[in-house]
């Protein structure tokens, strides 16, 4: 089946055309700036040659970049046709537990989450409001950042503040990246050669936005981030874990607005926060190389707390079979690996430091000596696959 991925923001759609049969990407592209006077896109194949770039008539929004988008699938080069349509939303709250197809009753759910996920849930209704209007034949199919996570139990997902909140307002840890750290789990335990359901993981996705999840008997036991995005660890411009009384503290004694704090811990915080200049792990290592001291201590920072957060996730499973890295700089940062797995020994993981360098590329991502008790594993992540595999299995049981 060829299902069309799209993942939108509030100016952005990205897309891609996977199939299942297969898993190859036979098409994607990004549409950026829409709404402003000069919206533009990148689309492109490798049925193709070069990319097809190109610019949409000003204050072009979601409905015009699908228009485009299409047009393109369409384009006598590619003639691709998809037989269903998936969208990554954000936040699913306590509703959505998995995958679900898309009706107003699943329409007004994810509405009903967008207090929890203002800047997301809203830019992915404006995608499936588009898709649905421009695709109204093809069954279209929801899938949440937050589902793989609803495994949690009270006792990890509740926050020691007044139950009130919990019961009242759903102010609880939700989790995310939640595609990405179940793709990861199900090639884990094959690369293992374990059932799922006896595989016992701890999964580190590393990208511009970073968390990880304790994985028991192949469900997601607790993970790092929380209501939102901002807890756990450190990322590109989110600084994670932080005493919530520094909160209060900038509000009372510096006199900061939420919205300065609101944007100091979003878009100022993390590796940027404190390197002052990058928030890109690859800038920072050859900065930190250059002798940059404040890139050093960046990324020392970002690495012990990893490490930090690993172990005590550990405390959360029973058993553990493997460690595996995932995301941008987990899958492309042999230092952050190796820095990362020289606090965690005690966990029974012994580096391969030669497999690291090469990200485990002739031993099925293997990082870790054949001997050692548990495995560490270098998985490319595919959310979009993950989330194409989880709408051809809702259609097809339709
Ligand atoms: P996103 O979360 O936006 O999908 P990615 O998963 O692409 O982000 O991860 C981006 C991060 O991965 C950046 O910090 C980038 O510097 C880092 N990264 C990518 N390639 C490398 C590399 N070869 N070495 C070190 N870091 C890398």
């Amino acid at each position: 089946m060829n299902i069309l991925v799209i993942n939108c923001g509030s100016s952005s759609l990205k897309f891609s055309v996977i199939d299942t049969q297969t898993g190859a990407d036979l098409a994607r592209g990004l549409f950026q700036e829409l709404g402003s006077d000069s919206p533009n896109y990148k689309m492109e194949s490798a049925l193709l040659g070069a990319p097809n770039t190109g610019k949409l008539s000003p204050k072009a929004e979601h409905e015009e970049a699908l228009d485009a988008l299409a047009a393109f699938l369409a384009s006598d080069a590619l003639n691709i046709s998809i037989q269903a349509v998936g969208h990554r939303v954000v936040h699913g709250g306590e509703r959505f537990t998995s995958a679900s197809l898309i009706d107003d009753a699943t329409i007004e759910a994810i509405k009903a989450c967008s207090p929890l996920a203002p800047l997301h849930n809203p830019a992915n209704l404006l995608g499936i409001d588009s898709s649905c209007h421009h695709f109204p034949d093809l069954p279209q199919v929801a899938v949440f950042d937050t589902a793989f996570h609803q495994s949690l139990q009270a006792e990890a997902y509740l926050y020691p503040i007044p139950i009130e909140l919990y019961k009242e307002h759903g102010i609880r840890r939700y989790g995310f990246h939640g595609s990405s750290h179940k793709y990861v789990t199900a090639e884990a335990a094959r690369i293992l050669g374990k059932p799922l359901d006896e595989t016992n993981l701890i999964t580190a996705h590393l990208g511009n936005g970073c968390s990880a999840a304790a994985v028991e008997n192949g469900s997601c036991v607790d993970t790092t981030m929380g209501l939102t995005p901002l807890e756990g660890l450190v990322m590109g411009t989110r600084g994670g874990d932080v005493d919530p009384g520094i909160l209060l503290h900038l509000h009372r004694a510096l006199g900061m607005s939420i919205e300065e704090i609101d944007t100091m811990l979003n878009k100022k915080s993390g590796l940027l926060g404190l390197s002052q200049f990058s928030n890109d792990m690859r800038s920072l290592r050859q900065a930190s190389a250059e002798g940059n001291s404040a890139a050093t201590l960046a990324v020392s920072i970002f690495t012990r707390r990893l490490a930090k957060s690993i172990s005590s996730l550990r405390a959360t499973v029973k058993s553990l079979d493997a460690l595996v890295f995932t995301g941008g700089i987990g899958e492309n940062d042999w230092r952050t690996r190796s820095e990362t797995l020289q606090r965690l020994e005690h966990l029974g993981i012994v580096i391969d430091p030669e497999a690291n360098q090469n990200a485990g590329k002739d031993q099925n991502g293997i990082i870790s000596q054949a001997n050692s008790p548990v495995k560490a594993i270098v998985i490319q992540t595919n959310e979009e696959l993950m989330i194409a595999r989880e709408t051809e299995q809702l259609v097809e049981k339709q």
